[in-house]
């Protein structure tokens, strides 16, 4: 059985983004968006670890945390759109393991997740994405090529995650800002294109003729598929 992941949202923007990165990412993730289905999905089949909203339309997320915490030590990482220092010392106070300021992005919440249940030994495997001679390790953020350690920006880090999660198909310019930028970017796109570069010179990878990463004008970019076996 995999790791489950409950997020608990009431806003779907924010939720099924959400659910969908880490169910690429290999967690089981469903979501609720009330404190009353948190309670009974939590009693029906107990998570691994929770992401827990402040704001719910049926009470205040922190209340439940106090609640859960009580009754079991499931990691429980609180979403706050607060920024005050108050309100986040006051999430860890009530028990939570760490808690994330809105707006964020999936790829940063679900590497705080791993930290927590590595931490906490909840994971036992290993999650590794190998495509050619690119090696990545997204528990310890590690890339290697051929063995070869590659240093990467987290940025860089979690642009290449999300690009060999889904080699072989064009991932949209727009969804790459949502998952490793923050799903409320508004602004120029630009950033990406330079992050990309970035990426392709540490990867030693020529856009002329690219081995790895493949821009699709005006749509996104794709990573080459994987070769079968053999
Ligand atoms: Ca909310």
């Amino acid at each position: 059985m995999g790791t489950r992941i409950l997020v608990v949202e009431d806003e779907p923007g924010i939720a099924e983004p959400l659910v969908a990165h880490l169910l690429r990412d290999g967690f089981e993730a469903t979501s609720v968006g009330t404190v009353g289905d948190a309670r009974e999905s939590v009693a029906q089949v107990p998570p691994d670890a929770i992401v827990l909203d402040v704001m719910l339309p049926d009470g205040d997320g922190r209340d439940l945390c106090r609640e859960l915490r009580a009754a079991s030590d499931v990691p429980i990482v609180l979403l706050t759109a607060r920024g005050a220092d108050a309100d986040r010392i006051a999430g860890l106070e009530i028990g939570a393991d760490d808690y994330i300021v809105k707006p964020f992005s999936a790829g940063e919440l679900v590497a705080r997740i791993r930290a927590i249940l590595r931490r906490t030994g909840r994971v036992s495997v290993r999650h590794v994405v190998e495509i050619a001679d690119l090696r990545l390790d997204l528990d310890a953020r590690t890339l290697t090529k051929c063995g070869t350690p590659v240093t990467l920006a987290a940025r860089e880090f979690d642009l290449l995650a999300l690009l060999m999660a889904r080699a072989g198909t064009v991932v949209r310019r727009e969804e790459i800002m949502d998952e490793v930028w923050d799903p409320h970017w508004f602004g120029s796109t630009k950033t990406l294109d330079v992050h990309i570069a970035w990426l392709r010179k540490k990867l030693g990878d020529d856009p002329a003729d690219p081995r790895y990463i493949t821009t699709i004008r005006g749509v996104g970019f794709r990573f080459t598929e994987p070769q079968p076996a053999g």
